[in-house]
């Protein structure tokens, strides 16, 4: 029997919530309200508490969250543009962005190819006078943490913005706590993302930002909604990144599975480890310490073109996160591709990510992990 695992199908994980989904989408329909009302009132709240931080701000995505963090941190004069951001050189694109949208200069620093995340023991020699913040992102689900990182920040007044576009619900031990804090909670403020693929998708684009900061979180509200702190009445020269309604509903409805998901999806990343034994294989680090969310499980394969054609021709798709990183593309070639980062290159040319999405079958991890295993370089 020929198997077909499609590397992610985004109805099959919407299956099993579609009556609760319809529902909730057809009474936002109804309610006759669909902008800042109810439901991204009480997501607002949702979030903050799983994110175990003060307040949530509901928005537009992922992208606009960090964007909006940065903005806000200027209109408190806390950053400037020409301000210089430390940021991973293996990230997606996004987090780069964020930083140049606003005028202000990322600092590109390599990953440890362990983690994949930032190399915290590597910040500090990139730290300027013009350094304002860190950004660490906890890449593929794996919280990027370590005191040192929070020690460089108190040390020289910078700021930590997460980037949690894909790791919500996963936890970094913290020096000093007997235990661990949530991702999104770590930093002074965070950006969640809600594209549809991430751990807790909505359907369509939707994001948060999740801090302690009250003054942070209004600005970042305002800034959202033209700049208007009250009717209007506008003190910042604003945007419009608001989260629908109706996404809002369907966050609701899924942010209460997305601890059961993520079990899931670690469940399915332990039979992979378990099983997966090829020596042409690395298989990524499971942390001792900390909960990983597996929002991607990444395999390190140096004949990836190959493995690739050889996982297809077995009916088992898979995809690159990601094959050009952030300094290498057209739009910022010219400014940064000059840097040497080659262990960014090392993971951008070896990188393969496995199906895991919740749908994915038990006997389909398996399966992969036998052909897998079969692999041989001729
Ligand atoms: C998805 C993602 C973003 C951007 O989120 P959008 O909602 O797509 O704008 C930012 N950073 C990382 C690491 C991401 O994976």
């Amino acid at each position: 029997m020929k198997r077909k695992i499609k590397f992610l199908d985004l109805g099959a994980v919407n299956e099993p919530l579609m009556e609760q989904l319809v529902e909730a989408a057809s009474g936002v329909v109804r309610s006759g309200w669909y902008i800042n009302g109810e439901n991204v009132k009480a997501l607002e709240q949702e979030l903050a508490q799983y994110c175990s931080t003060e307040c949530a701000v509901a928005v537009s995505n992922g992208l606009d969250a960090l964007r909006l963090i940065i903005r806000a941190y200027i209109e408190l004069g806390a950053m400037q543009p020409g301000d210089e951001v430390i940021v991973p050189a293996n990230t997606y694109i996004a987090t780069v962005l964020a930083v140049t949208d606003n005028g202000l200069v990322p600092v590109l620093v390599e990953p440890d190819l362990v983690t994949m995340n930032l190399d915290p023991s590597l910040i500090e020699r990139y730290i300027t006078k013009r350094t304002r913040a860190i950004m660490p992102v906890h890449l593929y689900g794996t919280p990027c943490w370590s005191s040192q990182i929070n020690e460089l920040a108190q040390r020289y007044g910078l700021k930590i913005i997460e980037d949690n576009a894909q790791a919500i619900g996963a936890q970094a031990a913290v020096a000093g706590l007997n235990g661990t804090r949530v991702t999104g909670s770590l930093g002074h403020a965070a950006g969640l993302s809600f594209y549809p693929t991430k751990n807790l998708g909505a359907l369509g684009d939707a994001g948060a930002v999740t801090t302690n900061d009250k003054e942070l979180a209004s600005v970042v509200r305002a800034l959202a909604n033209y700049g208007s702190d009250y009717r209007y009445h506008n003190v910042y020269c604003g945007l419009n990144c608001r989260m629908d309604e109706i996404q809002a509903a369907m966050l609701r409805v899924k942010l209460k599975h997305v601890d059961e998901e993520n079990l899931r999806r670690a469940n399915m990343a332990a039979t992979y480890d378990t099983f997966i034994n090829n020596p042409q294989v690395v298989k990524p680090a499971i942390l001792p310490g900390c909960k990983q969310v597996w929002h991607q499980y990444v395999l390190r394969v140096e004949e990836r073109g190959t493995f690739r054609a050889y996982l297809a021709e077995n009916g088992i798709e898979t995809d690159v996160l990601y094959p050009t990183p952030p300094h290498l593309q057209p739009c910022y070639i010219a400014q940064y591709g000059g840097a040497s980062l080659p262990r960014t290159l090392a993971l951008a040319g070896s990188v393969v990510s496995l199906p895991i999405s919740v749908n994915v079958k038990e006997d389909e991890i398996q399966y992969i992990c036998e052909i897998i295993n079969k692999f041989h370089l001729k």
